[in-house]
């Protein structure tokens, strides 16, 4: 993760630059904010940059074999400590890989919280600590050479679930940590740490994000439209997870809406479709408008999909599905780049106050002539 895809905070970004290029980052770093902010994702920025083999400016490059590692947290001197549950050896023979499934989560949501990681888990709360057994990994790991002959870091998310036993022992490898290494503690909750432990850190407080993060961001990246995305910028509360959270309860319904319009073209039931229109031109403009993005963003999701570049994904289970199915079985690349112009052309004629009834009956008129021209085809 690089700075650039966090909205905003532009002060955390360059204060954490800053003291790289300075020279005056501490050997533990310990960021802290509210639910929903960047922490995490701040010091993953803050890591990407320190191992990029190019940095550009105030950022890491993106492309370069540590930036490549970096977006799939493969980093060979990048170690994780995490609340876990002990495992049973039943557990273990099934191959159960807790730190692959911590990485997948970090991933999906870094914007999350504890709770999402135990659905992510299918844990349960009360199991969940670092262990004195971990904190021991921890020690013995970073007591090993550097694989690439730089410096070692040691990210450990959730350290409010270190257990007492757990705490000595790491307190004490961060007084005297071995050379070259770098911690960063992450946390949501810093009034539960240990005195000791934060007298021994350098503070990084990440604010929560302003409306107008949130709202630029979910215009720009996830292709909700403004008025939309200014809603639910002022009932997030700073939390990008909240954001997300509502950002998903409108794309669920909008999701559904356009997977019934598709199903009803490619199986040609044209009563299906002239309902459809109806139901359409009954919603106001910026709902219209706003399932033409939903549109758009399926089609460039099918293409992401098609081009194996399943990271750069948005969707999640059911959406996935749907998407996995239109990529694989129903549409080519040409069919795609077909539908994205027409989805393309219907949010332009509505910005343009085009009647949404027209709008819509001729971009399922032409959705419903490609699929016509495919079964002929085949
Ligand atoms: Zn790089």
């Amino acid at each position: 993760m690089r700075f650039s895809s966090i909205p905003g905070l532009q002060e955390t970004k360059l204060k954490l630059v800053n003291s790289v290029k300075n020279n005056h980052l501490a050997h533990a770093l310990l960021f802290h904010g509210p639910e929903g902010s960047a922490s995490l994702a701040m010091a993953l920025g803050l890591t990407s940059y320190l191992y990029c083999e190019n940095p550009q400016g105030d950022d890491a490059c993106g492309v370069c074999a540590s930036c490549q590692r970096m977006k799939k947290l493969i980093l060979p001197d990048l170690n994780f400590a995490f609340p876990q549950i002990v495992r049973t050896k039943e557990e273990l023979k099934d191959g159960v890989d807790d730190l692959g499934n911590f990485r997948k989560f970090v991933i999906e949501q870094p914007y999350g919280n504890i709770h999402d990681y135990i659905l992510s888990m299918k844990m349960q709360k009360k199991q969940l600590n670092i262990s004195k057994e971990a904190a021991r990994n921890i020690i013995q790991t970073l007591s090993l050479k550097s694989f690439e002959g730089g410096f070692k870091t040691m990210l450990i998310w959730g350290v409010e679930y270190l257990h007492p036993s757990a705490a000595n022992a790491l307190l004490k490898i961060i007084e005297e940590p071995p050379e070259k290494t770098l911690f960063i503690l992450i946390t949501h909750d810093h009034e539960k740490l240990l005195t000791t432990i934060l007298s021994r850190t350098q503070k990084v407080f990440v604010r929560g994000f302003t409306d107008e993060e949130i709202q630029s961001h979910l215009e720009s990246e996830h292709q909700i439209d403004s008025d939309k995305a200014k809603e639910i910028a002022i009932l997030s509360y700073g939390s990008m997870r909240e954001a997300y959270r509502l950002r998903d309860e409108v794309r669920d319904n909008q999701v559904m809406l356009i997977r019934e319009w598709l199903r009803s073209c490619v199986t040609f039931n044209t009563d299906k479709i002239f309902e459809n229109v109806n139901e359409f031109s009954k919603t106001d403009i910026e709902g219209q408008k706003s399932l033409m993005l939903t549109g758009l963003f399926i089609l460039r999701e099918v293409l992401l999909q098609k081009n194996s570049l399943e990271e750069l994904l948005r969707t999640q289970n059911e959406e996935r599905d749907f998407i996995e199915k239109l990529s694989a079985n129903t549409l080519n690349e040409n069919d795609v780049n077909f539908m994205y112009e027409k989805f393309n052309e219907a949010y332009y004629h509505l910005e343009r106050n085009i009647n949404a009834k027209f709008v819509l009956t001729s971009l399922l008129m032409d959705i419903l002539g490609l699929m016509r021209r495919k079964t002929n085809r085949s």
